[in-house]
């Protein structure tokens, strides 16, 4: 049961403004414990005290890049399983949080350590919104970093496999947080059924969607995502079209991710296969992202020259591209590193009880 079921139970007759207070308070950061939610009656704050667990961690341990700009958490669930989350310094001077949606990631893609790691477990609403807690109580313990102003759910797991409880956390985090839906991500492999969802459903929230690409070929794309279904990549296509369509924007963009392997998908053959598969969607980005190495894949990264030339080649042909930055690898914290059990033991870490 999630925190906000076990608050109905224990309250069935509580008005609707109860649990809006609670969950407010937990997401203003302001609280240490239960004792201090003071907004709620002795009597209900005492039940809550007793029966609701304060997060949905037990314990975590946090690694620091020597850069400082990043830091890790492994954070360890109830049944025993561990997750990692990732907090980074972003642009804004502020900081972005990489939230993982489930244990392991059934998607398999093969320059991905989560992939290798197999599917394990859905992340529940509470274990995923209580990321955003953990860093921000993170923060607020080292006075003056600053503040969270983004959300990427582009850690461990495929969002969209986990859709009802990443909705819900969705919500939660829109309307219990500063965040609003252009300051969140999320980051799909291309799941086509939860995609069209995404389309037709009211409900859905207006955040931001990438689309972890990775190849407009279609014998790379199987190679390198190979759960993909057949024909993905028209199917993706006419995805986008109609999403750019509908709710493209110069605030709403979508993005295709790219992630850049040497001699694999880094020719400019393939730079003009995706420039052929972007154009006639509309307005959308390209994030090129170097290539973090993970045991066991001896897969290494495009060189810098060859990212340039792929790049320039984009924007020759008229595309938005950017690169996105590396951070975190001597943590492996950067993207595609992320997995729980292989962890080396780094000097820079530190235990904490939550
Ligand atoms: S890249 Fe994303 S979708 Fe692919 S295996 Fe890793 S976590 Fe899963």
């Amino acid at each position: 049961m999630n925190r906000q079921e076990l608050f109905q139970t224990i309250f069935p007759d509580a008005p609707s403004y109860r649990w809006r207070q609670v969950e407010q308070g937990l997401f203003a950061g302001k609280w240490n414990n239960w004792d201090e939610a003071t907004v709620l009656p002795a009597a209900m704050r005492a039940k809550v005290g007793e029966q609701i667990p304060w997060t949905a961690y037990r314990d975590a341990q946090v690694f620091e890049s020597a850069s400082h700009d990043t830091f890790k958490a492994l954070l360890k669930l109830d049944d025993g399983r561990a997750v990692e989350t990732v907090l980074m310094a972003n642009a804004r001077s502020g900081w972005t949080v990489c939230v993982s949606t489930q244990v392991g990631c059934a998607m398999a893609c093969i320059f991905c350590a989560t992939g290798h790691m197999g599917f394990r477990r859905n992340l529940t609403r509470d274990e995923i919104t209580d990321q955003y807690r953990f860093w921000q109580d993170y923060l607020k313990e080292r006075r003056g970093l600053g503040r969270i102003t983004n959300m990427v759910l582009m850690g461990m797991g495929e969002p969209l496999a986990n859709m009802d409880e990443v909705q819900a956390a969705l919500h939660t985090w829109l309307t219990s947080t500063p965040l609003g839906p252009t300051r969140i991500t999320v980051s799909t492999v291309g799941l086509l059924t939860p995609l069209e969802h995404i389309l037709k459903d009211p409900g859905w929230p207006r955040v931001r969607m990438a689309v972890s690409l990775h190849s407009a070929v279609r014998g790379t794309h199987a190679r390198l995502v190979p759960t993909g279904p057949e024909n993905f990549l028209p199917k993706i296509q006419d995805w986008a079209r109609r999403y750019v369509r509908r709710h493209g924007n110069r605030r709403h963009h979508l993005t295709f991710e790219y992630v850049m392997l040497k001699g694999i998908n880094d020719s400019l053959e393939e730079a003009e296969a995706l420039a052929r598969f972007t154009l006639p969607i509309g307005r959308v980005r390209i994030n090129l992202i170097p290539y973090n190495a993970i045991p066991r894949e001896a897969i290494e990264s495009s060189l810098p020259a060859q990212i340039r030339n792929f790049a320039d080649h984009l924007k020759e042909r008229g595309l938005q591209v950017t690169l996105r930055k590396t951070m975190g690898d001597d943590i492996q914290a950067a993207c595609g590193q992320l997995v729980t059990g292989v962890l080396k033991p780094l000097d820079k870490s530190e235990s904490r009880a939550l």
